[in-house]
């Protein structure tokens, strides 16, 4: 969680730091500061709050200097307060730092730090570190290191990263060595943008779009020493690094909101097009399969897997759900889906035909990387489905598959959904394909996969209905969302979407597994949410829809074009297209996203910044 920014050149540093925490906002939002150095003096402003306080604060109280660090906060240790905000200060002035992760050992260190006569000011983790440098720096210079120099201050930050448990990504500034930033990495994101004599560090590549397009993603050990013109960069174990310079495609363009008010609108109406780029340049007519750049294993060794792991969390683990019954019915292969927190300490037998996949819009998700590696260790394929290009998991994957979505920024994912539903149906078809599904039938799942753009525009339409909906139903206290199948995984989405931005209570169920306890909540005031679209066991689902209304509970269904059994039964209808039963989920979802954002809408929430929640969870 949390957004680092920092800048070093010959420009004004708050400019820059201002503009990335505006960009950063989505990974945190309780409180932000920045801290600026001009000579042997270096200003921190900091604030509990939305980035647009911090640039209130600055208006009145402004800073100035051409290198600076800055921070958006999501709280880990210490609730949000102005003292607990970041940049920390260590010592007696002499380190300035912000953090992004957890220092697990901090209470010991911080008793340790406390005897030797330092003074705390905030209740975070990330203070010890201020100070435990701020600590090593006098150790060094009283040996006699050269305060003139570098690498007395890069010494200085090894010594204390030697005694961190936990993750961090850091930049620090040091009082007595202006024009110099160093930059830390163990668990939490980071990289190093280079401009023309300046250089830019950011949490994820979105505030250096429009600042420079070259960027250095740090690996996990790595530390940077960055100055306005050199950039050096050095690993715990293997020492000095050269700098992998890679290109940033991203533009501006693709994080403004355009005509839309939020950003989770404006991304559940890319849908259209981000599902297409999902599958372009992926579909191979010839051989009527799927066809993926990156996967990184011949077609021999894909033969052989007889096991799939799907492991994510949230969102991508729903997907996950979706993607099990899909690859199940058309490559037969055994797929289990496990949340990454679960299965990064259990120990699960897998054999060495287990093949694993990490699904994860970020490519940060903390989780899901650590899952990853622990299943890399042992040995096991591990690819990763993921939306940002260069992210910790993709950079560290056996291989994977791109889902080319965009960036996401509203923190309720929506296009990202619908784009890992859409790879993994192609995961579905090649391994199919491989195996046991036949040309025709390879064929005619190109042909329906073709036609899904058009399918969500039409979806789309349903959106002035749902806002009629939403009006009747946004008071309601508890919800329901249940489906079945392959839309089982659909109302597990649609209820955490309402909870995620509208903070009212709802529960995904398999619709008939609510006879076993659910029902107990169906009361006048409590609707349930049906996703109904014509199945192979739609009859089953039209008798709990009965169950239902035999309770007198208020029934919202989600339903095929022209179906009036469902009329007959639900209070409200909204209805989407027929496709294909396995491609259901990619059009049902669609008006669960715009129900929630209504609501939340109607009751007043942030949609794009809801309470608690940060866009990718880089802490565990
Ligand atoms: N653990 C730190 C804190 O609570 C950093 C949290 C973050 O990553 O935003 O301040």
């Amino acid at each position: 969680m949390c957004g680092i920014v920092g800048y070093i050149g010959a420009k004004p540093a708050s400019n820059y730091l201002l503009e990335g925490l505006f960009r950063l906002e989505y990974r945190g939002y309780d409180s932000a500061g920045i801290a600026v150095q001009s000579g042997d003096t270096i200003a921190v402003r900091k604030k509990t709050g939305r980035v647009g306080q911090l640039a209130e604060l600055l208006k009145a109280s402004p800073v100035t200097g051409t290198h600076g660090i800055g921070h958006t906060r999501w709280a880990t240790h210490g609730q949000p307060s102005d003292n607990n905000s970041h940049p920390h200060t260590g010592g007696n002035g002499e380190v300035v730092l912000v953090h992004n992760g957890v220092i697990e050992n901090y209470a010991t260190l911080r008793s340790q730090l406390q005897e030797l006569g330092y003074v705390f000011h905030s209740q975070t983790d990330t203070e010890v570190v201020a100070h435990l440098v701020a600590h090593q720096l006098e150790e060094e210079l009283k040996l006699g290191a050269d305060p003139d120099s570098n690498a007395t201050y890069l010494r200085a930050v090894e010594l204390t990263l030697k005694q961190l448990k936990g993750t961090y990504g850091l930049g620090v500034l040091f009082r007595d060595k202006p024009g110099l930033l160093i930059a830390a990495r163990l668990g939490s994101p980071l990289v190093v943008g280079v401009g023309k004599d300046e250089h830019y560090l950011a949490s994820d590549a979105s505030p250096l779009v429009g600042y420079t397009d070259k960027v250095v993603y740090l690996n996990d050990h790595e530390i940077a020493m960055i100055t306005a013109n050199s950039l050096e960069i050095l690993h715990r174990d293997t020492g000095s690094q050269t700098p992998h310079i890679r290109v940033l495609e991203q533009t501006a363009s693709d994080t403004e909101l355009g005509q839309f008010e939020h950003y989770m609108l404006k991304e559940i109406f890319e849908q259209p097009t981000s599902i297409e780029n999902a599958f372009r340049g992926r579909l191979d007519d010839d051989e009527a399969t799927a066809r993926f750049g990156g996967l990184n294993l011949d077609p021999q060794e894909l033969r052989r897997i007889d096991r799939i792991v799907l492991t994510a969390c949230g969102t991508s683990w729903h997907a996950g759900l979706v993607g099990e019954y899909i690859i199940e019915e058309f490559a037969r292969i055994p797929v289990e889906v496990e949340y990454a927190s679960e299965l990064r300490y259990r120990n699960p037998p897998m054999s060495e035909r287990t093949m694993v996949f990490a699904i994860t819009q970020s490519g940060e998700t903390a989780d899901t990387l650590a899952a990853m590696r622990e299943c890399k260790r042992k040995g096991h394929p591990t690819l990763a489905i993921c939306n940002v290009v260069g992210s910790s998991i993709a950079r560290e994957a056996d291989g994977g598959i791109y889902l080319h979505a965009g960036p996401e920024v509203g923190v309720a994912s929506t296009k990202a959904f619908t784009s890992q539903v859409t790879v993994l149906t192609l995961l579905a078809l090649f391994m199919g394909r491989i195996r046991h599904l036949s040309y025709p039938a390879g064929q005619r799942m190109i042909a329906n996969l073709r036609k899904m753009p058009d399918k969500i525009r039409q979806t789309l339409e349903c959106h002035n209905r749902v806002k009629e909906i939403a009006r009747k139903y946004y008071t309601a206290e508890n919800f329901l969302y249940l489906g079945r199948l392959h839309n089982f995984p659909v109302a597990l989405e649609g209820a955490l979407k309402l909870k995620e931005i509208s903070y009212i209570h709802a529960e995904g169920y398999p619709a008939a597994e609510m006879k076993h306890g659910p029902i107990a909540l169906v009361d006048e005031q409590t609707p349930s949410v049906f996703v109904v679209p014509r199945c192979q066991i739609y009859p089953k689902v039209i008798s709990n829809m009965e169950e239902v209304r035999a309770r007198r509970g208020p029934i919202i269904a989600i339903a095929c074009e022209g179906d009036d059994k469902v009329a007959e039964l639900a209070d409200d209808v909204i209805y989407v297209p027929d496709v294909d039963e396995y491609l259901q989920p990619m059009v049902t979802s669609v008006p669960l996203q715009l129900l929630a954002y209504e609501i939340a809408l109607l009751r007043g929430c942030n949609v794009d910044r809801p309470r608690n929640l940060a866009k990718s969870v880089t802490v565990e």
